[in-house]
């Protein structure tokens, strides 16, 4: 049965940033994950292992929860999705006031539901070029982003679509990027350059795809400081950092800055289903008022009422089981356990916030692939992540126990000590 499962996959089926020979090879065996309890995953041959990296940086209260479980169940004796384009629901609007309360007496009013966290920010964009296009500051057609940032992979299907009022900024995607390595180059822009911003895209605190690597300290301050002195949109892409992984709610709150934007997906649902969701102000849904105006964007699973039920069931969950208060203390255990591998030598550099960490090996060649081989060899010891590179990402589920913990450090440690001994 596994067997026959396994020759249909490789002969039907096409991964995500998979080099697909290699995963195609008769030799290879692909992990066929089964089941999950906690922070458990269990596979085809009933072998358990750690999920290390909360699934690719979903999951929250771990796997199976019962309280989300039950949301989601439900959610489904009623209905599982109806159209949001001219329709509402209830879950989408509890949800909807209870993501705004998350930020009490923030301007973040206003909540614009898509499907996964490229949508999210993709809708934070349009809306951006498209409020100033219509609204005071046409000039303003770029987006600044910053070096080595990650905000999601579909901008590419909007620049061939080719119906115009769909296209919401007017312009072809293609709109202008001017990039900058840090927060000191925006004051090498020209005069010329700033006059031209829409909009300001940045993951807070840290940026995930490109290492686990940290803002410095005020950075996010500093940013949020510039945007508003010269009224550019600042757009936060809290995709990874929101629902409690940072140690905060939200990343954007240690540092006390509320953007114009906030992008929310991947822990939304606990990780459970995909939905995401866009924040703003009133000042930029007024700027999307009047006769003929609207947000010329949407998908068809638009806050699709099952994703809206599990998202409502991990918000009870935080608040059932204190999930933020239990955080500094479990931080404080990661950082211990963290601080141990510095004793590996290959282990170069570690950076963390909250419970996300990056563990750098090296310094090797990138084509020996040694942070792949050192996860593989993770398996072995019970343990599921995924490298950037060389660096290693450990980002377990918030409910992860001491016990787990201990576990994912051994499982690590080993794994490391065994790749580099070879
Ligand atoms: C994962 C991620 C995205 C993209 O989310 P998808 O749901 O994979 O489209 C965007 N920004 C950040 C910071 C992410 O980590």
């Amino acid at each position: 049965m596994i067997q026959t499962l396994l020759q249909l996959e490789k002969r039907h089926l096409w991964h995500p940033f998979t080099p697909m020979q290699a995963w195609c090879e008769e030799a290879h065996e692909p992990l066929m994950l089964v089941s999950g309890q906690g922070s458990y995953l269990k596979d085809q041959h009933g072998r358990e292992y750690l999920d290390g990296n909360s699934s690719i940086w979903t999951n929250i209260h771990g796997h199976s929860h019962p309280t989300i479980h039950n949301a989601i169940r439900a959610q489904l004796e009623k209905i599982s999705h109806t159209s949001f384009l001219g329709f509402t629901h209830e879950p989408a609007i509890q949800l909807g006031k209870a993501l705004v309360d998350l930020l009490p007496g923030s301007a973040l009013s206003r909540v614009f539901y898509s499907d996964n966290g490229s949508t999210a920010i993709e809708s934070a964009i349009r809306m951006t070029l498209q409020y100033w296009k219509q609204n005071e500051h046409p000039e303003r057609d770029t987006i600044l982003a910053f070096d080595r940032a990650y905000h999601g992979d579909t901008l590419g299907a909007a620049s061939v679509g080719g119906i115009p009022i769909f296209k919401g900024s007017g312009n072809d995607f293609g709109y202008r990027v001017v990039r900058v390595p840090n927060l000191e180059a925006l004051d090498a822009l020209s005069v010329d350059e700033v006059s031209r911003l829409a909009g300001v895209i940045l993951e807070p605190l840290i940026q995930g795809s490109a290492g686990m690597r940290l803002w410095p300290k005020g950075m996010l301050k500093g940013l949020s400081q510039w945007c508003q002195q010269r009224d550019v949109f600042l757009i936060l892409d809290e995709v990874m950092t929101g629902f409690g992984r940072t140690g905060s709610m939200f990343a954007c709150q240690q540092e006390g800055v509320i953007p114009d934007f906030l992008c929310l997906a991947k822990g939304i649902t606990g990780g459970y289903l995909p939905l995401a969701a866009t924040l703003t102000t009133e000042r930029v849904f007024e700027g999307f008022l009047g006769a003929g105006r609207a947000f010329y964007y949407g998908h068809s699973y638009t806050a699709n009422q099952l994703g809206c039920a599990a998202a409502l069931g991990s918000l009870q969950v935080f608040r059932e089981e204190g999930t933020m208060e239990t955080l500094s203390a479990k931080t404080a255990s990661f950082t211990q356990h963290l601080e141990t591998l510095r004793e590996i030598p290959a282990v170069m550099d570690i950076r963390q916030c909250g419970l996300i960490a990056g563990v750098e090996i090296g310094p090797y060649a990138p084509e020996l692939l040694m942070g792949v081989k050192a996860c593989l060899a993770a398996r072995k010891y019970g343990l599921l992540t995924r490298p950037v590179v060389d660096t290693i990402v450990l980002m377990p589920p918030l409910n992860i126990s001491e016990t787990e913990l201990e576990a994912m450090f051994s499982a690590i440690r080993h794994a490391i000590t065994e790749v580099i001994a070879q």
